[in-house]
């Protein structure tokens, strides 16, 4: 999205927005998406997964279709960090606010990590995007790759990974995960078994930041 003066919204890479797009009668609606990348003075990005009608009618909208912007909001942003070591945990679309974050947190090589976790190969959206930052800023991007795990509902691990325990994965990953600030989004139930690891590979809840997709 482009406009004028973005910088006068006073958004940060992580937080979301509500989006009003004016191509329909059904522009009253809003729906909340979150900034894909760092925001410019000049340009927002968003990235958006097909739900259904609304999300779904962004990928034929005309180039130039006005847009209502409500926000910013959300937990997700520099603001709350208060470590230096930054790890940021996602699932599927949940990507969109811990990629934005890579670039809006300042770090040196080896403070910030990623895991992205996924499907399938094909699931990961914004790879080469996330790959480009990372060999920019030094951070490390772990891809976790495979379908749930059918014999074990609360666990952020594919099914290739269930022999591991779920705080014992992390901490293979993010030794000194402990001593990190830590963001989270992505499905629910994905979302309270990551919370769950994280608090128990030694991260104090104050120090564990969420943003929900669902409402
Ligand atoms: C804070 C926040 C940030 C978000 N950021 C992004 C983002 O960056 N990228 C992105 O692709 N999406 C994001 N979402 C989700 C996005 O807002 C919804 O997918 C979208 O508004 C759905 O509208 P729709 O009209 O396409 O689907 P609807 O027609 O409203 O729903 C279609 C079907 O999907 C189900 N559904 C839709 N959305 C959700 C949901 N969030 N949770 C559970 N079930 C759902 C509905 O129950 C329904 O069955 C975010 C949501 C929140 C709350």
């Amino acid at each position: 999205m482009q406009g004028r003066n973005l910088h006068r919204l006073g958004a940060a890479g992580g937080q979301f927005f509500n989006w009003r797009f004016m191509d329909s009668p059904g522009w009253t609606g809003a729906h909340p998406f979150s900034l894909s990348a760092a925001p410019q003075s000049k340009g927002l990005r968003i990235t958006v997964k097909t739900q259904g009608d609304g999300s779904g009618r962004l990928a034929t909208m005309p180039p130039g279709t006005r847009v209502l912007v409500e926000g910013p909001y959300g937990r997700l942003h520099p603001g709350v960090r208060s470590r230096p070591k930054v790890t940021l945990l996602a699932s599927g679309i949940g990507i969109t606010p811990m990629r934005a974050l890579m670039e809006e947190l300042d770090h040196v090589p080896g403070e910030l990590h990623l895991i992205y976790r996924a499907s399938t190969d094909e699931d990961f959206v914004l790879r080469d995007d996330i790959d480009e930052v990372a060999a920019r800023t030094g951070a490390s991007v772990h891809y976790i790759v495979g379908r749930r795990a059918r014999h074990r509902p609360q666990t952020w691990l594919p099914e290739n990974g269930s022999h591991l325990g779920e705080a014992e994965a992390l901490l293979h990953l993010v030794p000194d995960l402990a001593e990190h600030e830590v963001f989270i989004c992505g499905a629910d139930a994905w979302m309270d078994a990551a919370r769950d690891a994280v608090l128990e590979a030694g991260v104090p809840s104050g120090h564990v930041h969420l943003e929900r997709f669902t409402w």
